[in-house]
């Protein structure tokens, strides 16, 4: 394998370009945006994931910072949970980090450097015997041993492998955004979830004196023509007082408005020498807060298999049998994560806010280790 061609400039595809460099194959990124775009949003990436992405040099503590608790707030607003992520993500060994995404992109961008190429945006793959070959917008094209589409929830490179593949809209979204300041109700290295009948809202701290919110309906989406605020204020049964804090620090126009689907059992993720990763082969809506993970996996695993290819074909199908399970596993989880957290009926509000905060020590441990290992 000599050279990688990778399209999208995104985690999974900066993440795959470290992991290649640092074997010593050399990689192009092009990327479709002529800078990198990510609006300011974050997301919380687990230990397993930050633990790759330490071993490529990637300094999290400069975008992002440790996350030692994660707490649910039920139906009423009480405290249901509290776990202590911190502690079991340091017996996985590495720390799971609530980042500022632009921040990781930017410094990601950085480490790649001029074999990232912005103003690339790719409009057709093809594959032959040898080779594959990108060609974009521009009239230019790019020649390498394989193809990774890493071009994200509508990628271009999904479309030759799968032309009919279509995304499964949820009926659920909202909006993420980033405050420079901290809410004064938020404590340091905190996550804060509060979990309402048909909406979910939450806040983190993400480091650099900055937190992330969100808010998120089920069956309703956000409608960015009205008051963004007054939706939410709409929506939920009552708004915390952490939540009410980030809304009066937030400008609307700066609120990113997402609308949730995914992409369950695609398959093959390859063909001839094109392979998909990260959302482009298994897209999914945010409520397990996996999503990046499961890019950074994919591409962590790809580079190493790539390092020992012998065989294009025998690499992209054992690629898939192993990464497979687990990014299925993320889509269902999400699905589930979305009903459990945001359902409707009284009873079932009731029986999940007194499961959770009945549950013994040791049930909890073990599925707060389930998510900082990606298992
Ligand atoms: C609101 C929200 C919250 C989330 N929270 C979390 C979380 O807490 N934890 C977590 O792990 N995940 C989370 N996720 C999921 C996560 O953001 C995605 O799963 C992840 O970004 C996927 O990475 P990717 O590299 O596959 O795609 P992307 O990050 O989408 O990157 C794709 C890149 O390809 C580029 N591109 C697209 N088309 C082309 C083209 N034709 N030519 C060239 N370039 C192209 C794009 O510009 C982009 O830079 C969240 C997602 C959302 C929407």
């Amino acid at each position: 394998m000599k050279k990688v061609v990778i399209i999208g400039g995104g985690i999974g595809g900066l993440t795959l370009a470290l992991a290649l460099k640092q074997r010593g194959i050399s990689v192009t990124v092009h990327e479709k945006h002529d800078h990198q775009q990510h609006h300011q949003t974050g997301f919380l990436i687990w230990s397993y994931a930050i633990d790759s992405l330490q071993k490529l040099g990637v300094p999290v503590d400069l975008v992002g910072t440790p996350l030692e608790v994660f707490e649910v707030h039920g139906r009423s607003g009480q405290k249901i949970s509290e776990m202590p992520v911190g502690e079991i993500s340091r017996l996985n060994g590495a720390d799971s980090y609530e980042v500022n995404r632009r921040r990781l992109i930017d410094c990601m961008s950085g480490l790649v450097g001029a074999d990232l190429k912005f103003g690339q945006e790719c409009v057709a793959v093809e594959t032959g015997q040898e080779s594959a070959i990108a060609s974009f917008a521009n009239g230019t094209t790019d020649e390498g041993d394989i193809l990774v589409g890493c071009d994200g929830v509508h990628s271009v490179v999904r479309k030759t492998i799968h032309p009919h593949a279509k995304l499964n809209m949820l009926d659920a979204g909202g909006w993420i955004a980033v405050v420079d300041r901290h809410p004064p109700l938020l404590q340091e290295n905190r996550h804060m979830d509060f979990w309402q009948p048909g909406c979910k809202a939450g806040v983190a701290d993400i480091g650099n004196g900055e937190a992330r919110w969100y808010v998120a309906f089920n069956h309703r989406l956000p409608d960015d023509s009205l008051s963004k605020m007054k939706q939410i204020e709409l929506a939920m049964v009552h708004v915390p007082e952490v939540i009410q804090q980030c809304m009066e620090m937030t400008d609307e126009t700066q609120m990113i408005s997402t609308k949730a689907g995914d992409l369950l059992a695609l398959d093959p993720w390859y063909k001839g020498r094109l392979l998909l990763i990260g959302d482009a082969a298994h897209a999914t809506s945010p409520y397990a807060g996996m999503g990046a993970c499961t890019a950074i996996a994919d591409a962590f695993l790809l580079a190493e298999m790539l390092d020992q290819a012998t065989s294009t074909e025998a690499v992209f199908r054992e690629f898939q049998s192993q990464r497979k399970p687990a990014a299925d596993a993320v889509i269902e989880q999400s699905r589930h994560g979305l009903d459990m957290s945001t359902c409707r009926s009284r009873f079932r509000n009731w029986v999940r806010d007194w499961g959770l905060s009945h549950i013994p020590d040791h049930k909890l441990k073990q599925i707060v280790e389930d998510m900082v290992t990606g298992n």
